[in-house]
């Protein structure tokens, strides 16, 4: 994935543990190129770090773990039978702590996607892929017509990009 990095990202990139992106970060983050798109990655001027930056879209893109970040109605986030105290306040803190970098990033002008791991799935990604596709090209226009940001990932719960698509 060199290929996608300038040199200054890759040297951020590999001097922070961690960054070099998840597997469902890297099949967006693919997908995204061959598509034409292009991006920055943990971009440490952007509220809360997002995973993929594309300023022209005005658009922060997460990339986010169902377990990690508690994907509600998920098959994929299941609490742990032991420690089940523990996992849930852990998972409610990363909840907590998601949703107040989406807020920040929204009153700072940014359009917010969360993209989820399960809709990353082989079969999942190419429709995933368009649907993000589709909010950042609404997020081009919006830009134009001077339309405030939207939630589209956010609003009122967790639900997916897209989310009044129903199924995603
Ligand atoms: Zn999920």
């Amino acid at each position: 994935m060199t290929d996608t990095m300038t040199p200054e990202q890759r040297h951020r990139c590999m001097s922070r543990i961690g960054s070099k992106g998840t597997k469902p970060e890297l099949a967006v983050r693919r997908w995204l190129w061959g598509h034409g798109y292009r991006y920055r990655l943990n971009v440490k001027s952007v509220p809360g770090r997002p995973d993929i930056v594309m300023r022209p879209y005005r658009t922060a893109i997460f990339v986010n773990g169902c377990f990690w970040h508690g994907h509600e109605g998920c098959k994929a986030f299941k609490t742990p039978q032991s420690n089940t105290a523990f996992w849930e306040a852990k998972i409610a803190r990363n909840r907590l702590r998601d949703r107040q970098n989406y807020d920040i990033l929204h009153r700072n002008g940014w359009n917010v996607v969360v993209v989820w791991e399960c809709q990353l799935t082989t079969k999942r990604l190419e429709q995933t892929m368009r649907r993000v596709e589709l909010v950042l090209n609404q997020n081009m226009l919006s830009r134009y017509t001077k339309q405030k940001p939207q939630a589209y990932a956010v609003s009122g719960s967790t639900a997916p990009v897209a989310a009044e698509g129903g199924q995603f």
